[in-house]
Order: structure tokens, then C-alpha cells, then sequence
């Protein structure tokens, strides 16, 4: 059976260099207000990573544009969520 990384390889992603079509507001409230860090284990492209001083590092490369960490960091509201400009981002490939 295939893998989801298997289907996930399949997508192509346009990198728009120098402009993060999501960012981390505060990371001081990632670091030391935010305990479950859920955006860490529920993007699906891994794009949140926790790092080991609590810390949460963010690199929008390979992101699906699926809305899934605005939606999580609810509480905190500490995600600025934008979809990438015309021409830039994920790419899907059907079929
Ligand atoms: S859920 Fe929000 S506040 Fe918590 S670590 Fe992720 S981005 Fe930071
Ligand atoms: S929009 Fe979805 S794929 Fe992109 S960073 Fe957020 S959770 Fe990950």
C-alpha cells in the first residue's frame, strides 16, 4: 500500500525565497506559553519543528496550503496565515 510521504513526494512546491506565506507571530509565546506545541505534530507536510529548548522553528517549504496550524494555534493566535502569491506555493498533481 502506498504511503502518505509516497503521495506527498508526488506534489511539486514553488519556493517564493525570502517571503514565508506563514509566520510565526510571537516565538516567545512558542517557546514558553504554548506547552503542547500542537502545530508539531499536526501538520501533515511536518512543516513545525520543536526543537529541544522548546523552541519552534517553522519552514513553510512543502506546505499544502491545507489551514490546519491557523486552526490549532487557536488559543494562542499566534500563527499569520496567508496563501503564497500567484505563482508561488504547492503544486498538486491528481490522478
Ligand atoms: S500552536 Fe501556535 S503558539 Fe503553539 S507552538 Fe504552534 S505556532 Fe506556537
Ligand atoms: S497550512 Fe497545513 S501544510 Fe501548511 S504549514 Fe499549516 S498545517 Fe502545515
Amino acid at each position: 500500500m502506498i504511503k502518505v510521504e509516497e503521495k506527498l513526494f508526488q506534489n511539486r512546491y514553488r519556493v517564493d525565497a525570502g517571503r514565508p506565506h506563514i509566520e510565526i507571530r510571537n516565538a516567545d509565546i512558542c517557546q514558553h506559553s504554548c506547552t503542547s506545541k500542537p502545530c508539531t505534530v499536526c501538520c501533515p507536510a511536518a512543516c513545525y519543528t520543536r526543537e529541544g529548548d522548546g523552541r519552534v522553528t517553522l519552514i513553510t517549504d512543502g506546505c499544502l496550503e491545507c489551514g490546519t496550524c491557523r486552526i490549532i494555534c487557536n488559543e494562542h493566535g499566534n500563527v499569520d496565515w496567508h496563501y503564497p502569491r500567484g505563482g508561488y506555493g504547492v503544486l498538486f498533481k491528481f490522478g
